[in-house]
Order: C-alpha cells, then sequence, then structure tokens
C-alpha cells in the first residue's frame, strides 16, 4: 500500500503525458483492488494507461486487518500486504500512476477529456472503479467525538483501546469482523445491531456469538453520543419495546454500510436509486467508452475477489472497445 506521502512523490502528471504522449488508452479512476487489476490487465494488453488515486492505493480494502476470504492465501492476508502485491504487479505490467482528484469527465468527438486536478487529460476509454466511502449515522455527537472517540477504522485506532469497553455499530461483515479483531485490545465489545439477526456471514458471526468478549446487544439503535472531552456514554433505543437507555463506553466503531463515490459521474452514467452504476456482464456502463468496475457498480456480492474480477473484464472490455471503434 502506498502512502500518501509516497504517492505525492510519484512522477508529476506533466512528466507522464512527456513520457506517454497527449492522448491514453485507458485511464482507471480508482486505485482499490478492481482498478488495480484493470491496470494490470491493461498493462498486459500494452494500453497506455494511467490510474489516479486521490487517497490510499489498496482503497478501503487497505484497512483491514487480515482477509481469510481471498483465494490463494490459506493462512489469510492482512489488507496492506495484498494491497502492496495488487500495486506492484500493475506497476510491474507498465501502468502510470498519478496521486490527485478527477474533476470531471467530458465527451470531445470520439474520446474523453477528463480533468485531473487543473490539466485535462485526453483518453479513449475509462473505468470507474472509484469505491464507496463509510456510510455515517448521522446522530448527535458523531461527528463532535470523531477523533475523541468515534472511528471508522479498527485498524487505525483499535491500539488505543487497550482493556477499555467499545461498541461497534452495525451487524454486517464489516462489524462482525472488525468486532473479532478489536478483541485483542479492548476488555468488552458490543456489537449494537438494529435487528436480532446479523447481516453477516455465518462463520463470522458465529466466531462474535462464540467470543467471550463480544455481547450483541440486539433490536439496538445507537441514537446520540455523548462525553465532555471525549465519548463517555451511547444513548440506545430499544426498537421493539421503544425505550431509550444510556450506558457507559469508551469507545464506538461505526461499520453500517458505504455509499458508492459515484457523485461525479452522475451526469454520464446511469445509476441505480441507491446510487450505484449500472453495467452490464462485460462492466459497460451507459456511455460507450466507459465502464466501471468493483464496489461502485450494481452487484450481489461486494469483495475483493469480485472487484478484482470486475476489473480484468473490465479492462479487456477497454481494449476490445478501442481494437473495434478506435483503431
Ligand atoms: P453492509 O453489509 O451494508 O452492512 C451494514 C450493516 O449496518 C447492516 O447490518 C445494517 O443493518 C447496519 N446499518 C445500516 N445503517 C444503519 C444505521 N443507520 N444504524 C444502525 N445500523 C445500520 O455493510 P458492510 O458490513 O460495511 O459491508 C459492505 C460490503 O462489503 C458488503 O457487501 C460486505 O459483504 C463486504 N465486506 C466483506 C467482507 C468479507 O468478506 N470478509 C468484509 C467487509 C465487507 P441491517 O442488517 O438491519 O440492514
Amino acid at each position: 500500500m502506498t502512502t500518501l506521502e509516497e504517492l505525492k512523490t510519484l512522477p508529476k502528471l506533466d512528466a507522464i503525458i512527456e513520457k506517454q504522449g497527449p492522448l491514453f488508452d485507458l485511464i482507471i479512476i480508482g486505485g482499490g483492488p478492481a482498478g488495480l487489476t484493470a491496470a494490470l490487465y491493461a498493462g498486459r494488453a500494452r494500453l497506455k494507461t494511467l490510474i489516479i488515486e486521490r487517497a490510499l492505493l489498496g482503497g478501503m480494502a487497505s484497512t483491514a486487518f487480515h482477509i481469510d476470504n481471498y483465494p490463494g492465501f490459506p493462512r489469510g492476508v492482512s489488507g496492506m500486504d495484498i494491497s502492496r502485491y495488487f500495486e506492484e504487479q500493475a506497476k510491474k505490467f507498465g501502468a502510470d500512476f498519478y496521486y490527485g482528484e478527477v474533476l470531471g469527465i467530458k465527451r470531445k468527438e470520439l474520446y474523453y477529456e477528463v480533468k485531473i486536478d487543473k490539466k485535462d487529460i485526453s483518453t479513449k476509454t475509462i473505468i470507474i472503479a472509484a469505491g464507496s466511502e463509510s456510510k455515517k449515522l448521522n446522530i448527535k455527537g458523531e461527528n463532535e467525538f470523531r477523533g475523541k472517540g468515534v472511528s471508522y477504522c479498527a485498524t487505525c485506532d483499535g491500539p488505543f483501546y487497550k482493556d477499555k469497553s467499545i461498541a461497534v455499530i452495525g451487524g454486517g461483515n464489516s462489524a462482525v469482523e472488525e468486532a473479532l479483531y478489536l478483541t485483542r485490545y479492548a476488555s468488552k465489545i458490543s456489537i449494537i445491531h438494529r435487528r436480532d439477526k446479523l447481516r453477516a456471514d455465518k462463520i463470522l458471526a458465529e466466531q462474535a456469538l462464540n467470543d467471550p468478549k463480544i455481547f450483541i446487544l440486539w433490536n439496538s439503535q445507537i441514537e446520540e453520543i455523548l462525553g465532555a472531552a471525549r465519548v463517555e456514554n451511547i444513548k440506545i433505543k430499544n426498537t421493539i419495546t421503544k425505550k431509550s437507555s444510556r450506558f457507559p463506553i469508551d469507545g464506538v466503531f461505526v461499520y453500517v454500510g458505504s455509499n458508492p463515490n459515484s457523485k461525479l459521474f452522475s451526469n454520464l452514467v446511469k445509476l441505480d436509486k441507491n446510487g450505484y452504476i449500472l453495467t452490464n456482464e462485460e462492466m459497460k456502463t451507459a456511455a460507450s467508452g466507459i465502464f466501471a468496475a468493483g464496489d461502485i457498480r450494481k452487484k450481489t456480492l461486494r469483495q475483493i475477489v469480485t472487484a478484482a474480477s470486475d476489473g480484468a473484464i473490465a479492462a479487456n472490455s477497454a481494449r476490445i472497445y478501442i481494437d473495434s471503434n478506435l483503431k
């Protein structure tokens, strides 16, 4: 996983254009597993490829402490390591990397112009692999105590909660996996879930239910986070009895899902009602020459393995599109 500081030392856009020429075959927006796999396949197809990332290569996957369901790693792998492997392999086949923000995309006759920071870069095709970002609870105290007891990243902040009592909000794979990770630090972890059944995979749910440090508060909705300088209490409402109660807590980890980073593309491609990009099986969007891959597209299973698969298919479709339309 390339750090923010390392990314800033990557070649400048002008240097990349000087080396590659003014027209790219493919611009990949987003450097998570989908974008990095697309770069690997595009490189092997000898497409002139530029991958743009605004934060950390590896995306959300890079923050996972332990990944047990990516094939080829029978003993599991950390999110940081797997991201680094993805990155190394993509670079090996010649993709150029740039750290910056895509600000817009315009169709220009046969090509597209992508506005990156203050420059317009021309490309024959685009793969949107911009992923998603953590959903917020939007309750009182959430913003106020962010970084003061409210966290969205167990691997980053878990070590601060040694022998403390913490709450994890949510009942999906992220909440349960991160609750299990936090058992190495905290003395007590309360998973607060609004229903009476976890959404997480059975194997994770079983582990959580059998862990002596984890307690699940079923049918419970967090209403407020309270404290003075830091988080001290949370207010929880029982969704059946409708009664609210407060209990003391040292930290709150929020894992209530994610929203696709698709706003910028909403005038170009079709989105579903939740903002996910609609594609067909070849990762084609409603705009010719624009493909989407990974968590940003509408799909039934959001995993690193399916993001990688999307990326490979999208790069192959971009190659076919160029061969059929632009050669
Ligand atoms: P998710 O699967 O969408 O689950 C979000 C959880 O948060 C659900 O249990 C939901 O409750 C709850 N929730 C949503 N809004 C809430 C609110 N306002 N207040 C309280 N609870 C709320 O999200 P995720 O766990 O972040 O996972 C995202 C995707 O990544 C999924 O496709 C997941 O399978 C994948 N993922 C996979 C792995 C893995 O395979 N190891 C690890 C992490 C993530 P309800 O259940 O009632 O809707």
